[in-house]
């Protein structure tokens, strides 16, 4: 591939992704949720591109849109790329959609390939299955991961009974796509006959435009623990009420606050949020008799991350106690960490490295359609840089010359793969 060609593919990559943010439920902005009209058109889209480079296509039951590039003689195992094309509201162009855009010009690359090789006789070509995913983003049915939850065979059919906004169930709306939401079992994949998954991604956050870099390798999804804390003091006459003998449950909150960011600045690559606050009474004349908030705690080390979780609770029981105030907490969430396949990833950092780029590595603090497949097959994740470490906004963006380089790495990565299997 020239580098004319990989600039040319490059800019193709970005104008489709800039069409299929056309196929949107609202005119000026992008929204796109699962199984609503603009999906249809998106995938008669997208099996057109498919067909046109000899994929069979199908949609399985949750609305996972499949092309399958079989090459005579390659092997019954193939290598899965994809993500997703469902969005948040008022979305950016590229989340999820770019990286089913960029397998499909992955498979462009290696049809074009074939040619030369065939020729050669050097080896048989990989099977790949490029995956545009249903539903990732929870926001219909407030239930993310749908469609790769489908494939990892976890999918729960209580599911099917969610309403959405309109009071749609979710059986309604596989029925009404077309799809026999009975038959969604069907959906799972089987182990044997699948390589791994691959899926590239949008960084959705600042680390490699901070660090000048334009890819990373993902080490694997960052667990998560959510907790809700309960401070609770005394309300009292904000006049009447000296400094102290106040029991402030705000105050002692506050200070517990400020605590959580920096014992958490302490730590390489921890993130603790208190993003939720609700204040009791809530009133400009009243000392705050009770707070609750939320806590969030991520990091790619499950251990780790329960450490600091007991510290961060020590924390607030301290900050409590200097006031003589309560504080109760529950724990809402403990979700572990899901590492990425160490073979794969570490091809493709090689993949990186023979690219002639720095093979950074990364957690990635998002969840991801790779994040079900790891439960079922071995994955591995690419990000490209997030210009400002902007997403889930209409001002998200991507490089060309990112895109390019995504182009030139994956398709170093399925070489180095086609290579290990043959
Ligand atoms: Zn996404």
């Amino acid at each position: 591939m020239t580098e004319h060609d990989l600039t040319a593919r490059a800019r193709r990559v970005l104008a489709e992704c800039r069409l299929l943010a056309g196929m949107t439920e609202e005119p000026g902005g992008i929204t796109r949720r699962f199984l609503t009209l603009p999906v249809r058109d998106v995938h008669a889209h997208l099996s057109a591109r498919m067909k046109s480079l000899g994929m069979a296509v199908r949609v399985d039951a949750i609305g996972n849109l499949r092309g399958l590039w079989h090459p005579p003689n390659a092997g019954m195992r193939r290598l899965q790329i994809g993500s997703h094309i469902d969005t948040v509201p008022n979305a950016g162009a590229f989340d999820g959609v770019l990286g089913v855009v960029l397998a499909l010009e992955l498979v462009e690359t290696a049809l074009e390939k074939i040619a030369l090789v065939q020729n050669a006789r050097e080896r048989e070509p990989m099977a790949l299955e490029v995956i545009a995913f249903s539903e990732e983003e929870g926001v219909r049915y407030g239930a993310p991961f749908l469609g790769s939850r489908a494939f990892a065979g976890s999918f729960d059919p209580r599911l099917l009974a969610l309403e959405d906004a309109d009071g749609v169930r979710m059986d309604a709306a596989v029925r009404a796509f077309g799809l026999d939401p009975e038959a969604i079992d069907e959906a799972a994949l089987d182990p044997k006959e699948v390589l791994g998954f691959f899926e590239i991604h949008i960084e959705q956050g600042p680390v490699l435009e901070a660090e000048d870099l334009q890819l990373a390798v993902v080490e694997g999804i960052v667990g998560q623990s959510r907790l809700a804390f309960r401070f609770t003091g005394q309300a009292n006459h904000a006049g009447t009420t000296p400094m102290h003998l106040r029991h402030d449950a705000l105050a002692a909150a506050a200070e517990w606050i400020v605590a959580v960011e920096s014992i958490a600045g302490t730590e390489d690559g921890l993130a603790a949020t208190v993003g939720k606050l609700d204040v009791q009474p809530n009133a400009a004349n009243v000392v705050p008799g009770a707070v609750e908030l939320s806590l969030d705690v991520r990091h790619m080390s499950n251990l780790t991350r329960t450490h600091w979780v007991r510290s961060l609770i020590n924390a607030a029981q301290s900050a409590a106690h200097k006031r003589g105030v309560e504080v109760t907490w529950s724990e809402n969430l403990d979700q572990p960490a899901v590492e990425m396949d160490k073979r794969l990833t570490a091809e493709l950092a090689e993949a990186l490295q023979a690219c002639g780029l720095p093979a950074k590595r990364m957690p990635s603090g998002a969840g991801h359609d790779a994040m079900m497949m790891a439960a079922r097959v071995p994955a591995a994740m690419l990000f490209l840089r997030s210009p400002g470490g902007i997403s889930h906004h209409p001002d998200e963006s991507v490089r060309e010359e990112d895109v390019e380089a995504a182009l030139r790495v994956g398709a170093k990565f399925l070489e180095r793969l086609a290579a290990f299997v043959g």
